[in-house]
């Protein structure tokens, strides 16, 4: 169980998928051969494959602990949900998760908040799980913060992702609508980075002179550290979400922040340094 210390602050990695993604030529229109080959040396294996340029792609929880609280930042894909995002994501029966969640010595019962850094597929999967053919809260005594604009967002489009990882949570008035900037506890709170959705947020860590950010989906891959102006597909927004990642960058490059990404390769975790006008990443998990 990978295992980090910020000051008094303890987090825990829980994996909930590995794998072969899609490839960077598919993920970022931006994106050529030409201009990637000059990387591949610190780029491949481990973020993307030498040959077809496919992106490996973790998906998973931060599980963070302090004096007060037991808290999740995103819950991944979660099982048995309905849809048919990417292959091997839908109906899964795996809960490899929440045995990863009991290893690091907590109960579902114990987890007092959840934060998503916004709700796609892979960040807001296991909010929920089916009991009896009914979706109920994962963690029955948790606050689950959402991020007003980004709760308002996923509600308007009423995708299937919606309703079964995110409206069962807010039928058992388990959700609470927080602004951009919420503070959950002194050192905890959230850091509007919106572009990839309209609410996405980062969520910063602070403790003893340590600090870490939990980025999301604001970076998906170390290649955009190369490129960030590359902003994958997917985005709502490609012009912003690409100044929201130059900033964010420029903003801990060569600081000791500890940057938490959600999906780059393990162990995920790592330092921004500056490399002329772009970035490379230096991956640390102590
Ligand atoms: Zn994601």
């Amino acid at each position: 169980m990978p295992t980090l210390q910020l000051g008094e602050i303890r987090v825990d990695r829980i994996v909930d998928w590995d794998g072969p993604f899609l490839t960077a030529l598919q993920m970022f229109p931006g994106a050529s051969r030409e201009a990637l080959e000059p990387h591949l040396d610190w780029l491949a294996p481990g973020a993307l494959s030498a040959d077809e340029l496919r992106m490996n792609l973790p998906v998973q929880s931060y599980l963070v602990r302090n004096a007060r609280h037991t808290l999740l930042i995103d819950t991944c894909i979660g099982c048995r949900k309905s849809h048919d995002v990417f292959r091997g994501w839908g109906n899964r029966s795996d809960d490899a998760w929440l045995a990863g969640l009991r290893a690091a010595g907590v109960a579902p019962e114990d987890v007092d908040s959840v934060m998503c850094t916004h709700l796609h597929v892979d960040h807001c999967g296991w909010n929920t799980r089916q009991v009896d053919g009914r979706w109920v809260p994962t963690f029955p005594n948790a606050k689950y913060l959402f991020a007003r604009p980004e709760y308002e967002a996923s509600a308007a489009a009423n995708s299937i992702v919606f309703r079964e990882n995110v409206l069962p949570v807010m039928e058992a008035g388990q959700a609470v609508l927080v602004e951009l900037d919420h503070e959950l506890d002194h050192g905890i709170h959230f850091e509007p980075t919106i572009g990839h959705t309209p609410g996405h947020v980062a969520i910063a860590l602070a403790s003893k002179g340590a600090r870490g950010v939990m980025s999301g989906d604001l970076i998906h891959s170390p290649l955009q550290l190369a490129f960030p102006e590359w902003s994958p597909r997917v985005d709502w927004d490609s012009a912003l979400s690409a100044r929201t990642r130059r900033h964010f960058l420029e903003q801990h490059a060569d600081t000791s922040t500890l940057v938490m990404t959600a999906h780059f390769p393990q162990p995920s975790t790592g330092q921004v340094v500056s490399a002329g006008d772009a970035f490379r990443f230096r991956y640390r998990s102590v």
